[in-house]
């Protein structure tokens, strides 16, 4: 184990995580934190490249990773074991530990391989790439391209999460539920406006959030994890009918696809989709009053405007955010009462 690897279990043993290495006796043990700290600072871990290959050998073939006690070691083995991160990525990265332990349907083989060989640049955009975009995740090569950095790293968390849910089977997914959640999980997990997008696709996570309310949010993130839409389909089909059910899917995919390529909605589309929904509620709770849908339902309808994001921006000064966390277990506890919170200008002071 060389003297970066030593800095990172140094590092990870101080935010109080359990470790799995093997000795140098090729003993593969599950640590506890004082237990590794005794070792590192006595200097008598030595784990070499060939017993680390060996371990993720074993943990990767032999026990179809059930060997990793828990995320903390998907996480940390994956991070330990991949030479492209700095251990200032590495650091972000496990921070990223509760988005994975909140959420049960997450593939860990494929998370475990996809962190294992990640590969993170920083470089210019070409001429291919527009200026909205400022990173990517590339799955074909496992590589995330950062073009813009920002202060709190909310990009690269952003590309890392995708890192982590991409499998096989993500490709299905619509577009708008791929970022709508992804950037929801950002605010939730990392930002200090948890409630309120400010910067990426606010019209996705309100759709995400309408989602949630419909079906619940687990069925939402199964479906975001597993990349399989008929988890979502089939829930709703406990409501409306299955072409209806799957209609509804199409409208929302085209509805996203039309603001995409032409910046706004077709008015009858949106006429649908809103006469849809409210049927919806009305046939599951014989109302159709659901604050949280309400409000998002409100965001959602400036995408028929011409300037869609400046009256998003407009209507959240005007009647603030909707306060209620949907995958966050630590928000779900900080936050008691759902209910729409005025006082909230300063968001969007800098942009307007
Ligand atoms: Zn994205």
């Amino acid at each position: 184990m060389n003297k970066e690897n030593f800095k990172t279990i140094r590092n990870i043993i101080l935010t109080g995580a359990a470790v799995t290495i093997i000795t140098n006796s090729g003993i593969k043990m599950v640590l506890n934190r004082d237990y590794v700290h005794n070792i590192y600072n006595s200097k008598n871990l030595k784990v070499s490249e060939l017993e680390k290959e060996e371990l993720f050998k074993m943990l990767e073939e032999e026990s179809g990773l059930e060997n990793l006690n828990d995320e903390r070691d998907l996480i940390l083995t994956a991070v330990i074991d991949n030479p492209n991160l700095t251990e200032e990525e590495k650091q972000i990265i496990y921070k990223l530990v509760d988005i994975i332990e909140d959420n049960p349907y997450i593939n860990k083989k494929t998370a475990y391989a996809n962190l294992k060989n990640l590969d993170i640049q920083h470089v210019d955009r070409d001429e291919n790439v527009s200026d909205d975009i400022n990173g990517e995740y590339l799955p074909i090569s496992n590589e995330i391209n950062i073009y813009a950095e920002d202060d709190d790293h909310s990009v690269l968390i952003h590309e890392i999460i995708h890192c982590i849910f991409t499998n096989s089977h993500s490709y299905v997914l619509p577009r708008y539920l791929s970022e709508g959640t992804t950037e929801l999980l950002v605010d939730e997990y990392f930002t200090d406006t948890p409630f309120v997008e400010e910067n990426c696709y606010p019209y996705e996570i309100a759709m995400v959030k309408i989602l949630c309310e419909m079906v619940g949010p687990d069925i939402v993130l199964e479906t975001y994890s597993t990349g399989d839409m008929s988890i979502l389909c089939n829930k709703l089909t406990e409501v409306m009918d299955e072409d209806s059910a799957k209609s509804y899917l199409d409208l929302l995919n085209k509805m996203f696809e039309d603001y995409n390529s032409e910046g706004k909605v077709v008015f009858e589309d949106m006429s649908t989709f809103l006469a849809t929904t409210n049927d919806y509620f009305k046939a599951k709770n014989g109302d159709v009053r659901n604050e949280a849908y309400e409000y998002n339902k409100e965001l959602l309808i400036n995408l028929k405007n011409k300037y869609p994001t400046n009256d998003y921006i407009y209507y959240v000064i005007e009647n603030g955010y909707y306060k209620k966390p949907y995958f966050s277990t630590k928000l779900k506890q900080d936050t008691k009462k759902y209910y729409l919170e005025k006082e909230k200008s300063s968001v969007f002071e800098n942009i307007l």
